[in-house]
């Protein structure tokens, strides 16, 4: 026999668990996950301001992203884009939903237009916790602003915000681009004030997934409207239109629905920002005899062993990077993963994907015609899952997650 190929240990070095965070950086992330504001405000200056501890950080939170609603809001100045956020703002929390609000100002050297904004808002919404603001003005750097938008848009989600909004000042090529970064961008427009849609520059109109007609109840809505309309027609492209009036609240559950279904048709479920395989679960005899193998020679290291009795089954999680392995041993002759080992032996038992939007994964898979094994329900660690038959899948039992 000749030597084996390989002499170095087989587990490359990045399928090593992450090692744990710097001591003091776990305080603000359990403080995050916990939904202490003092700790997200600490964890979005450390977000800010980037480098390797902001990596830590985020890496360690990117299980927890993917479930917020994240809009762009941007049009030209005095289109009443702070009055628009405020009145999504007042009714996602009439709704009970938590919110994060982004300001940026990536063009102006100085941060008063947005930390004034900011200060008015800040006093409207002071004391609810259900509203954390965070303004952005430039530090010179370029690029830096969009990146540091970006991460905290992730931190916020991570924290569990429900919504995100991300608010530019103005219009330019570097806000639109930020307001891009978001999942749905809204680009909120008046009647007459000049702006005039064929003068627009192409690239603003592109940005929009859905365009706000404020202060509609001016003359000139309705022109806009049919210029917008035709412009859309023009370009081959549908996007929603909805009139507001901001400061009477008038529009704005109608602009919040159709932001919503954009997300979910646009970008539908599979191609979603946040989708990610959640795990890997193996069908095993037992699991101290599998551990012998995952934890003491790959070195992976159990995080959750929990029994599943809807399940039958025992369950181990062994985190390996983003994604985790399942270890599956029977907890009774009667259980499925023992019938599974009976026909088919040890080995891969179904993939895991989490989603950010179950219920709209289920309905739009539903209507596809994919066969569901079962209504949503809660499983392992809490979380919402349904399984969706081999039949359907290319073979392997896939299970789906809200994440
Ligand atoms: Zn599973």
């Amino acid at each position: 026999m000749s030597e084996p190929l390989l002499s170095e240990p087989l587990l490359p070095e990045p399928l090593l668990p992450e090692p744990l965070l710097p001591e003091p950086l776990t305080g603000v992330l359990s403080g995050v996950l916990s939904g202490d504001e003092r700790a997200l405000a600490r964890a979005a200056t450390l977000v800010e301001n980037g480098g390797g501890a902001a990596e830590s950080l985020l890496r360690a939170l990117m299980p927890h992203m993917g479930r917020a609603l994240i809009l762009g809001v941007t049009g030209p100045p005095g289109a009443g884009k702070s009055t628009l956020c405020d009145a999504m703002i007042q009714h996602l929390r009439q709704e009970g939903k938590s919110v994060a609000v982004i300001a940026v100002d990536p063009s102006s050297p100085f941060s008063g237009g947005a930390i004034l904004g900011d200060r008015i808002r800040m006093q409207r919404h002071s004391g609810d916790t259900g509203v954390f603001i965070r303004s952005m003005a430039t530090r010179g750097a370029h690029g830096g602003v969009a990146r540091a938008t970006a991460d905290l848009a992730k931190l916020f989600d991570a924290a569990g915000r429900d919504v995100v909004i991300i608010e530019t000042v103005g219009v330019g090529q570097s806000e639109v681009e930020i307001a891009r970064l978001a999942q749905v961008t809204i680009l909120v427009l008046v009647p007459g004030a000049g702006d005039d849609v064929q003068a627009m520059k192409s690239g603003v109109l592109e940005a929009a997934d859905v365009f706000a007609i404020n202060k509609a109840d001016q003359p000139g809505a309705e022109k806009l409207d049919r210029e917008l309309q035709a412009q859309m027609h023009l370009a081959g492209r549908e996007r929603s239109i909805v009139k507001t009036v901001a400061s009477e609240g008038k529009g704005v559950p109608e602009l919040l629905r159709a932001a919503r279904e954009c997300r979910h048709e646009v970008r539908g479920v599979s191609v979603d920002r946040g989708a990610r395989v959640d795990h890997l679960g193996i069908a095993v005899r037992s699991i101290a005899e599998a551990l012998k193998f995952y934890e003491g020679q790959l070195g992976l290291r159990v995080t959750l062993r929990e029994t599943v009795d809807a399940e039958k089954v025992h369950a181990a999680m062994l985190p390996v990077g983003n994604s985790r392995i399942e270890l599956l041993e029977a907890s009774t002759p009667d259980s499925v993963i023992a019938k599974f080992i009976a026909k088919r032996g040890e080995g891969l038992h179904h993939v895991a994907i989490a989603v950010p939007d179950l219920d709209a994964a289920v309905e739009r898979l539903k209507s596809a015609g994919a066969r569901l094994l079962n209504e949503p329900r809660i499983g392992a660690g809490g979380h919402v899952y349904v399984f969706i038959h081999p039949a359907s899948t290319g073979g392997v039992l896939l299970e789906l997650i809200q994440s």
